[in-house]
C-alpha cells in the first residue's frame, strides 16, 4: 500500500477532529479499500447507493429471523446510551438462549483510540475437536454472482479483525465498564425519558424498573466476561442481493501480529500522522463516485491522456 508520507496542515487536522471520536470497524476496514476514498466520503459524505439500501434490507431481515427489532428515536445523549445499554443487553441475553444472535453492538479501544462496531452475528460452532467457540459471521451482499475479489475479501476480513480485537477485549475485561463510562461520558444517574419509554416494549420498560440502567451496564459486562471461549476463525458470508443465494463463503483466521501491524497503519490516518494513501489498485477507481475530487485520480487520468495525446 502506497503512502504520501506527508504531514496535514492545520485545517486538515481540523477537518477529522471529529471524526478521531467516531472511528468504526467498518471505516477502519474501508481504509483497505482505498483510503483517498474514505477520507473523501469523510469530508464530502455519501448518499446510499442503491445496492448499500438493498443491503441494509437484507441485513434488517436476516436480524428479524432471530427476534423482532426494536427501533427508537432518541433526542438525549442521556436516551442514547440507555438505548445502547438496552441493545446490547437484549442481544446478549438472545445469545445465552439461543448461542446466536446478530447485530450485536461492541465498543473499545485500537491502540488507545475508541472505537464502535456492530457484529453481523455470533454463533456457537464446534470444531474438528469437539470445542464449542465462539465465531463471528460478517454478512456481505453482493449485485454480481462472481466472487469477490481479494481486495475485497481483505477489507472484510480486516472488519472481522476489529470486531474480533473489540469482543476479545470485552470479554478479558481489558475494555470494562469505567471504560464504557468514559467513552460515552455517562452521568451519575441515568433516568429514561418519557419519550424513550413510550417507544419501548414492556418487558424493557419493566427491565429498566428493576435494573437501572447502571446496573443493566454491570450485567452486560458480566454476560460479556462470561461469553464462551472466541474463535481465531472468521467468517464472510456473500448473499447475492436479489435472491440471497450465497456467492461465496470465505473463512480466514484472526492473527495477532498481523492485526497489530495493520493497526499501526490504519490508524496513522486517525492520529494525523500522514495523509490519506492513494489507491492502491487503479481498476478501484471505475467504481468509485469520487473521481471529480480525487486528486490522486485527476493525476493518473491527466497521464494517461498525456500518452494518448504522444501517440
Ligand atoms: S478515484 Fe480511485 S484513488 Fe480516488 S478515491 Fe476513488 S478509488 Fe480511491
Amino acid at each position: 500500500m502506497s503512502e504520501r508520507g506527508n504531514s496535514l496542515d492545520e485545517n486538515e487536522k481540523e477537518l477529522f477532529q471529529d471524526e478521531v471520536h467516531h472511528i468504526s470497524a467498518s471505516k477502519i476496514a474501508d481504509q483497505f479499500w482505498c483510503e483517498m476514498q474514505l477520507h473523501l466520503k469523510l469530508q464530502l459524505g455519501m448518499e446510499p447507493t442503491p445496492e448499500m439500501i438493498k443491503g441494509s434490507e437484507i441485513h434488517r431481515s436476516l436480524e428479524e429471523e432471530l427476534g423482532p427489532i426494536i427501533e427508537v428515536e432518541v433526542t438525549t445523549n442521556e436516551d442514547s446510551i440507555i438505548a445502547y445499554i438496552l441493545q446490547m443487553y437484549s442481544k446478549l441475553v438472545m445469545f445465552n438462549e439461543l448461542k446466536v444472535t446478530r447485530e450485536l453492538p461492541v465498543v473499545g479501544k485500537i491502540n488507545g483510540i475508541p472505537c464502535l462496531g456492530v457484529i453481523d452475528q455470533i454463533k456457537i460452532e464446534e470444531d474438528s475437536e469437539g470445542n464449542k467457540l465462539l465465531v463471528i459471521t460478517d454478512y456481505k451482499t453482493r449485485k454480481s454472482r462472481r466472487a469477490p475479489t481479494y481486495e475485497q475479501k481483505r477489507r472484510n476480513r480486516i472488519q472481522m479483525q476489529v470486531y474480533w480485537h473489540l469482543l476479545s477485549d470485552l470479554k478479558s475485561g481489558d475494555f470494562n465498564e469505567e471504560m464504557f463510562k468514559d467513552y460515552f461520558d455517562m452521568p451519575n444517574e441515568l433516568v429514561p425519558s418519557e419519550e424513550l419509554l413510550k417507544q419501548l416494549p414492556e418487558e424493557q420498560i419493566k427491565l429498566l424498573e428493576t435494573t437501572p440502567p447502571h446496573e443493566l451496564l454491570i450485567k452486560v459486562f458480566e454476560i460479556l466476561r462470561n461469553l464462551p471461549e472466541q474463535s481465531l476463525e472468521l467468517h464472510a458470508i456473500y448473499l447475492h442481493q436479489e435472491d440471497r443465494s450465497e456467492v461465496c463463503n470465505d473463512r480466514s483466521l484472526y492473527h495477532q501480529e498481523s492485526f497489530e501491524v495493520d493497526m499501526e497503519w490504519a490508524l496513522g490516518y486517525w492520529k494525523r500522522e500522514r495523509k490519506p494513501a492513494d489507491c492502491p489498485q487503479n481498476w478501484m477507481c471505475k467504481f468509485c463516485q469520487f473521481t471529480d475530487n480525487c486528486s490522486y485520480f485527476l493525476r493518473e487520468y491527466l497521464k494517461d491522456k498525456k500518452k494518448k495525446e504522444k501517440k
